[in-house]
């Protein structure tokens, strides 16, 4: 719900949450957390399943509050989508994301890719294409280690304008991936109509994977979908050593939840790469 607040910021209550706390984040809280520089990235790690190595990592984006509370994104990313916001904000994010792994690059890591969340209001109202490719460029990093989640929201909107910039960009060597596969209205329809490079299988079938069998039915039919179409399959939200077991015989390529690391600081995400293997 929207509303004027009493100095003359909109207010915006975002949904509440299952503890039933009310957040209320105003824009010029937003606007003021950009000009002091207080989001973080932090990094979740994605893991091959057949090698046990880290591939690379999902940026996710926090707010480090000057009392030095860490607010989840979502928190303050439906008041960022609503006020615009989301557009400056999504450019640190895949700005920083690109230092960060050209940096990683630079320390002599070997090859992390960096997969950043993209949302609908950039392809509505930026040249998704160009600062993709710019922070490419102020970053010196390889395109074909930048990656690009696209969730529903983006894929419901104008497919032709959608599919010329994921086309041109792939063509520099950007690779993209339909993020929270399965949950969509038209799931099967996008990976007909977008050329991407893999599917993020939904937390939500891999929760009860081992207890539910329609759980482990979806997965493995969205596994053997994904690589009937030349696309490799990541599932998110694992939690379980038997989850990986499952995903690993089941063909999946790699996995990333909190079996292996919830998103972290860049730090904690090296000294983790730097293992011989998660497996
Ligand atoms: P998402 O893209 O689906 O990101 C995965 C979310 O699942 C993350 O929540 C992550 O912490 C959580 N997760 C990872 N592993 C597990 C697990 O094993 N179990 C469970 N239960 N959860 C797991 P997070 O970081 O709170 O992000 C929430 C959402 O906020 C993201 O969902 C994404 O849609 C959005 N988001 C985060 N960062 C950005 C950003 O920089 N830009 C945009 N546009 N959206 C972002
Ligand atoms: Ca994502
Ligand atoms: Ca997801
Ligand atoms: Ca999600």
């Amino acid at each position: 719900a929207k509303a004027d607040g009493r100095d003359g910021f909109r207010v915006f209550e975002v949904d509440m949450d299952t503890t039933a706390r009310a957040i209320t984040v105003l824009e010029s809280d937003l606007r003021r957390a950009l000009a002091r520089d207080e989001f973080v990235l932090h990094f979740q790690p994605q893991v091959d399943l057949e090698s046990g190595r880290i591939l690379g990592a999902e940026a996710l984006i926090r707010w480090r509050r000057e009392d030095g509370d860490l607010v989840p994104p979502g928190d303050f990313l439906p008041s960022a989508e609503e006020t615009g916001l989301i557009i400056p904000i999504n450019e640190w994010v895949l700005n920083n994301a690109c230092q960060q792994a050209a940096a990683w690059r630079k320390a002599g890591l070997p090859p992390l890719r960096v997969a950043v969340n993209l949302s609908a209001v950039q392809f509505r109202k930026q040249d998704v294409q160009k600062v993709v490719m710019d922070a490419i460029a102020a970053s010196g990093l390889e395109p074909s280690l930048l990656e690009l989640e696209l969730t529903e929201t983006i894929l419901l909107q104008d497919t032709d304008l959608v599919v010329a910039q994921i086309k041109a960009l792939q063509q520099q060597g950007v690779t993209f991936s339909i993020d929270d596969f399965g949950t969509g209205y038209s799931s099967l329809a996008y990976v007909k109509n977008f050329p991407v490079n893999r599917l993020k299988i939904d937390k939500s079938f891999v929760h009860n994977l081992k207890a539910d069998v329609n759980d482990a039915a979806i997965v493995r039919a969205i596994i053997n979908l994904g690589h009937s179409l030349g696309l490799d399959v990541v599932a998110e939200g694992v939690e379980t050593a038997a989850q990986v077991a499952h995903l690993r015989a089941e063909g999946c390529d790699e996995v990333q939840g909190y079996y292996f690391g919830r998103p972290m600081p860049a730090e904690d995400f090296v000294a983790l790469v730097r293992r011989e293997t998660l497996l």
